[in-house]
This record gives C-alpha cells, structure tokens and sequence, in this order.
C-alpha cells in the first residue's frame, strides 16, 4: 500500500465535532461549550439552566474548536482521503443544524485557496499526489482542481435552496459529490478503483424550529426521515449488524456501495456554540454518539 496512514484509522466510522465560532454581534457570553479535550472529549452545559440541566460529556474521534483552520481540519482527513488510491470507498458527511457550517467544512465560505473547504483541498491534494493526471477521472472528467470547481458551480447552482424561518437560504437538500479515482501502483502496475463521496447534509433541525407549512413542512419530513435512515444505516454498521437497513432512503440507497464492508465513513458533525441552539446542539451531538 502507497499510504501506510490508512493503517492508523481503527475501524471504519469515524466522527469528528467541530465548533463553529460566534458570528459577529451574537453574545459570547452565552457559550455552551465548556470544555474541548485533546483526546476528542466535549463538555457542554447550558448556561441559563446552570444546576437543572447539568453539564453532558461526549466523546468523539476529535473535536476541533472554533479556532481550528480549514487547514487544521484537512489535516486530520488528507489519509482518509488518500486511502481512496488503495481502492477504499470513502464518504465524508457534514450533519448539523442550519447554519452550523457544513458548508463551511465541506466548500468553504469562498474559492480562495485559504478558504477551500474538504471538497477542494481533497481534489487538489489527489491531483498533486498523483504522477500521472489521467490516474483520476469522473463521470465527468476533470483533469485539474479548476475544473472541479467549474463542476461544482454548476451543482450548487442546481441545488435547491428553500427560505425557512430559520435561514433565509437554508439549504433544504443533500449535496453529493462523488468522485471516481483509478489508482495505478506504480510498481507492479496493478489498477485499484475507489470513489470518494463528499456530502453536505441538508440542515438536521427539527421540524418546529423552521415553522414550515404546507410544501416546505413535508420537504422537513422527508429530510429527517432521510437523515434518521442515514443515522440508523452507520448505526447497524458500527454495531456491525448483520442487516443493514440501505433501502429505506434514497440518500442510503445512492451511498449504498460505498457505506459498509470496506468502505470508511467521516461524520463531521457541526455545532453552534450559542445558547439558543442548544437543544438543537443536543439533539446533534445524540445522534453523532450513537453512530460513532
Ligand atoms: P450550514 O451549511 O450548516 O447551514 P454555513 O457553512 O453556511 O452553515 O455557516 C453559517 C455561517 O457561519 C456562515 O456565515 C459561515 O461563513 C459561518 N461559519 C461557519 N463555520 C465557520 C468557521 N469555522 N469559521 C468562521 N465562520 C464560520
Ligand atoms: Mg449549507
């Protein structure tokens, strides 16, 4: 194997926090974050509530800080991603509320190169580790890191984005970018296929906090009961359970092959730090514990 890395990942599920910062003008003072350890170890509280609520422990892979870089972030997934030259299928979600930074993690908040999200820096570092270019193609082939970005354009320019209460361009639709890689070893000149799945989630709130009606009320369902299928598919494989329950979404139907057996799967999951998200933050941080 070209990438010993790969050996380092216990297991297949793996789970990342991150912590998005205060925007500017929201009250730092209402933090529920209150402890980030080395180890992946997160303590939340709920600062308004001090002695009802309690303080709740979660653990995870790592947990990044509102201080954490893209670059920080990248660094932790770079063998993940290069385990896709091996021939391993991977997937990286981001799940989190709306407006938790999934697209932060996932895209970035711009193109500029400081700013690239997961998706641009993992296409850039598997063009620039790649001797030869024609070692990578997609469905639609690409043959440098402007042409992904030229593709992804084009996605997001196609996903539908929704208005709700909660954020004017709310993303109300899963966002998947998948990425074919042939691997050549350069020595035997023996061939490995992986694929690489990169998907933003749309927003996990529940269905009350967006005081949805009508159409908008019933794309909320769906997309809950798409996430809660995700949830229960990473769930009855890090139980490693016999069934794997694939086909009650369309989101696990698409990701099928590359969820499971072989496959290595990244959660990040996204949290704001405020204390009006707090129940929400919950809610996030339960389901990301009991997938990892
Ligand atoms: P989501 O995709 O989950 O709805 P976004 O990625 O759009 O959330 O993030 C919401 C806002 O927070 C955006 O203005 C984004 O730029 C900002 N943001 C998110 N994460 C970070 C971060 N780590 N550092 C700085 N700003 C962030
Ligand atoms: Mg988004």
């Amino acid at each position: 194997k070209l990438f010993n890395e790969v050996q380092e990942l216990r297991g297949n599920i793996r789970v990342y926090c991150r912590v998005r910062p205060f925007l500017p003008g929201q009250d730092k003072q209402s933090t529920t974050i209150d402890y980030i350890g080395e180890s992946g170890e997160l303590l939340i509280s709920n600062p308004l509530k001090q002695g009802k609520d309690g303080q709740r422990m979660f653990k995870f892979n790592k947990v990044f800080s509102s201080f954490a870089s893209q670059a920080d972030v990248f660094s932790d997934t770079q063998p993940l991603i290069r385990s896709v030259l091996d021939g391993f299928n991977v997937c990286i979600f981001a799940y989190g509320q709306t407006g938790s930074g999934k697209t932060y993690t996932m895209s970035g908040p711009s193109t500029s190169k400081k700013d690239w999200g997961v998706n641009y820096r993992a296409l850039n570092d598997l063009f620039d580790i790649s001797l030869n270019r024609r070692n990578i193609f997609s469905l639609y082939p690409v043959k440098s890191t402007s042409d992904v970005l030229d593709l992804m354009e084009i996605g997001l320019a196609n996903r539908a984005v929704g208005a709700t209460a909660l954020n004017e361009r709310s993303s109300r639709s899963h966002s998947i970018l998948t990425v074919h890689v042939r691997g050549v070893d350069v020595k035997t000149g023996s061939i490995s296929r992986g694929c690489l799945h990169l998907v933003d989630l749309a927003g996990s709130e529940r269905v009350e906090r967006s005081e949805a009606t009508g159409d908008r009320l019933k794309e909320a369902q769906h997309i809950n009961k798409s996430l809660s299928a995700l949830g229960d598919v990473i769930f009855a494989l890090a139980q490693k359970n016999a069934h794997v329950p694939y086909r009650n979404s369309k989101l696990t139907q698409v990701l099928q092959s590359s969820l499971g057996g072989q496959a290595k799967t990244l959660m990040f999951v996204q949290i704001n730090p405020d204390v009006e998200s707090y129940s929400e933050t919950i809610s996030t941080l339960k389901f990301a514990e009991r997938v990892s």
